[in-house]
Parts: structure tokens; C-alpha cells; sequence
């Protein structure tokens, strides 16, 4: 089968070589040169809304994904002509606007911060009074990695977060006072067949995912229900099919619904080693109508994020059940250019890896 990508970052990357060994053929479109899939197969080059590229990408396609949610939603409309396109443009648009993702999850009884659209200055005011201090006021487009994002602790930095952040739609949303953050990485293959990874833990630091640990460490077989509970709701409202992945604040029992990614995710990199199936084999095969893998983790699993500039490779892998994964990226401060996975057979023994790792890994 031929599959053509919207996007060729190391998750486009990664999807391919997740994908040669079933024998599937890629082809990706991404407006850099130097993408990182496009070391490892054809890439058309050009922006994502230039429509002899697109044809040229669905040319011979039996199937369209993307790898990247910001793509112009319109694009999924204009290749759905030739080749069915997965996941639905309706997640790719929900996706791309924390609005309307929050307002999803408001309509499917999901539990999430309150928030507020904000356009103007006297929108933020009204908002802050109704929602309270402290708040998060973002960017509704194109926010990633805590980019476009002002937290409000005081009166004083209303004014501050309308100058930082004004002239664009915005959202502010209450400030979760969260135990740990969490997510959830479903499945859903074309017949409507649902799979669930465990639960991962992950750790920011300035807005950008740094470490997953995979199961989440001491979580509640119900805990694990409940994102299965609130991930089956959004893949069967939107008919989904491919990988989707729904990032959680915990709160004691409860779990609330940041925001959700449809396509394969970074909290689920370290299913490549750590899980029977891996998310990037799995949404390929849900995608192309393939049966779905076991989702079953194989042990214990933890993934670092590399981010900015490379560690000695050699180093890495001198850390036992060490899996060095680089993107052929550039350093570059803040830039996500590798990652680090370790798998082990009891948490014992990750722990000691981790500890190995961090220092060489996270600086
Ligand atoms: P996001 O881009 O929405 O994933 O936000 C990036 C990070 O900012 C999250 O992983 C959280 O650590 C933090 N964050 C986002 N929204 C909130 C919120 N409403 N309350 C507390 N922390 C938040």
C-alpha cells in the first residue's frame, strides 16, 4: 500500500519506519527540504496548501494521514477526492483550536478546566471574573510546546497577558493545581476496533514534554478506565480512525482533558521498545484497515526527550537498555531532535537507568 504523509518531522519519520517492514510505501509533503522523513522517502516539497504538491503527494496514494495537526483543514478537503483520508478533517479542526477541543469536551461530558474565549481586553477582564486567578490565557491557533501562553497570578498581569499575547482569538482557561500530568494514546481501526496504551506519565519543563514514564508509576486500574472512558468518547463522536492521543491533569481520582493530538504523539515514543505493538505501527495499520496490535507494554518503560543540543552518543548507549533515537535535525535551542527510550523488566532497575540518563540526556 502506498500511504501519503502531511508533514515530514520525526513523527513522519518514525511512521515510516514503523511501516517498511509491513511493506507499505510512503510518501510526505513538508515545506522543508531537510525534513527528517524525507531522509528515508520520496518528499514533495512545498507548502501544505500548494495544490499541484498535494496532487503530486495523493498521486498513486491508497490512503492520507498526516503527522502534524496545523495543516490547513481545507487540505484534507481537497485530497479527500483521491484517497480517503485518516484520522477525520473534523478531529484535524477540533484539534487545531483549543476552543473548540475544550467545547468537545464539554459537549461529551469530558471534564475539563472551565475557560472562556477572550478577544479583547474587556473579554479578558470578564473572563478573569468569572474564572478567577490564577488563570492560563493562550493562543486558541497554533500553540505548541507552551508557546503562546501567559499565566495570570494577579490583577496586575491582566494588562500584561492582553500586551503579551492580544490581537489574536485567545482562550483563558482556570489554572489546574494538578498532581502530575498524564496521558492517554488510543487506537481506532477502520471496522471501529479500539485498543488503549497504558496510561503515561510525563514531565514538562518550560512547556516542552522532557520525560515519559510508561505505565504511569502507582496509578489506579480505574484511573486507567477513566481515560479509556474519556479517549472512547471522542474517537466514537468523530468516527476516528488512527492514532489519537489525549493529554490529562490528575487530580486525585480525577482526570480533567487538556488537549488532544490527532495523530501519533511524543507522551508515546516509547512504545517503539516498550510496547507490543508500537503507536506508529498502530495507527498505520488502523489507518490502512489493517488488524490492530497488542498494546500491552512490554515491561517498564521511560522516554527522555532530547532537546537543543545532542549528548555523546556513545555515552548514551553506554547506559544499559539505552535505545538512542536521532531525527537527522540540527541543534538548536528548545528544538526537539532525538529522544532516549529505556526498557526494562521492573521498575527497580528503570529507576537506576533513569538516574544514569538524566544527567547526560536532560543536562
Ligand atoms: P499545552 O500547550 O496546553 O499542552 O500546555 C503546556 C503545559 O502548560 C502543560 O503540559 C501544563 O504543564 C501547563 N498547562 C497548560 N494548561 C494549564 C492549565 N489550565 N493549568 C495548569 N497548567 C497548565
Amino acid at each position: 500500500m502506498n500511504v501519503a504523509i502531511l508533514g515530514g518531522g520525526q513523527l513522519g519519520r518514525m511512521l515510516a519506519l514503523a511501516g517498511y517492514p509491513l511493506g507499505l510505501r510512503f510518501r510526505f509533503l513538508d515545506p522543508n527540504p531537510d525534513s527528517p522523513a524525507g531522509h528515508l522517502a520520496p518528499l514533495v516539497v512545498a507548502p501544505y496548501n500548494d495544490p499541484d504538491a498535494l496532487a503530486e503527494l495523493a498521486a498513486g496514494a491508497d490512503v492520507v494521514t498526516y503527522e502534524f495537526e496545523n495543516v490547513p483543514a481545507s487540505v484534507a478537503d481537497t485530497l479527500g477526492g483521491s484517497a480517503p483520508v485518516f484520522p477525520p478533517h473534523a478531529a484535524l479542526e477540533i484539534a487545531q483550536d483549543r476552543l473548540s477541543e475544550k467545547q468537545t469536551f464539554q459537549a461529551l461530558g469530558i471534564p475539563a478546566a472551565p475557560f472562556a474565549a477572550v478577544d479583547s481586553l474587556a473579554d479578558l477582564e470578564k473572563a478573569v471574573g468569572t474564572i478567577g486567578l490564577p488563570a492560563v490565557l493562550k493562543t486558541r491557533r497554533l500553540g505548541y510546546d507552551g508557546k503562546g501562553q501567559f499565566v495570570l497570578r494577579e490583577d496586575a498581569d491582566v494588562a500584561r497577558a492582553w500586551d503579551a499575547l492580544g490581537g489574536v482569538p485567545l482562550i483563558l482557561e482556570g489554572f489546574v493545581a494538578f498532581e502530575r500530568e498524564l496521558s492517554i494514546l488510543a487506537v481506532r481501526g477502520r471496522k471501529g476496533e479500539v485498543a488503549f496504551y497504558p496510561l503515561v506519565e510525563n514531565h514538562h519543563r518550560d512547556g516542552i514534554l522532557r520525560v515519559s514514564i510508561a505505565p504511569a508509576p502507582d496509578t489506579d486500574p480505574r484511573l486507567q478506565e477513566r481515560a479509556e472512558h474519556i479517549a472512547r468518547r471522542v474517537l466514537e463522536r468523530l468516527d476516528y480512525v488512527g492514532g489519537l492521543a489525549i493529554e490529562l491533569f490528575q487530580l486525585g481520582d480525577e482526570l480533567l482533558a487538556n488537549e488532544m493530538a490527532p495523530r501519533v504523539h511524543n507522551s508515546g515514543h516509547w512504545t517503539i521498545e516498550g510496547a507490543e505493538t508500537s503507536q506508529f505501527e498502530n495507527h498505520l495499520r488502523a489507518v490502512c484497515g489493517l488488524p490492530l496490535g497488542s498494546t500491552a507494554p512490554r515491561g517498564w518503560s521511560a522516554m527522555l526527550n532530547i532537546i537543543g543540543t545532542l549528548p555523546p552518543s556513545d555515552a548514551v548507549l553506554e547506559v544499559p537498555d539505552a535505545h538512542l533515537h536521532l531525527y537527522g535535525k540540527a541543534e538548536r535551542p528548545g528544538r526537539k531532535i532525538g529522544h532516549v527510550t529505556v526498557r526494562t523488566d521492573d521498575p527497580e532497575t528503570l529507576r537506576d537507568r533513569l538516574e544514569m540518563l538524566t544527567p547526560l540526556v536532560l543536562g
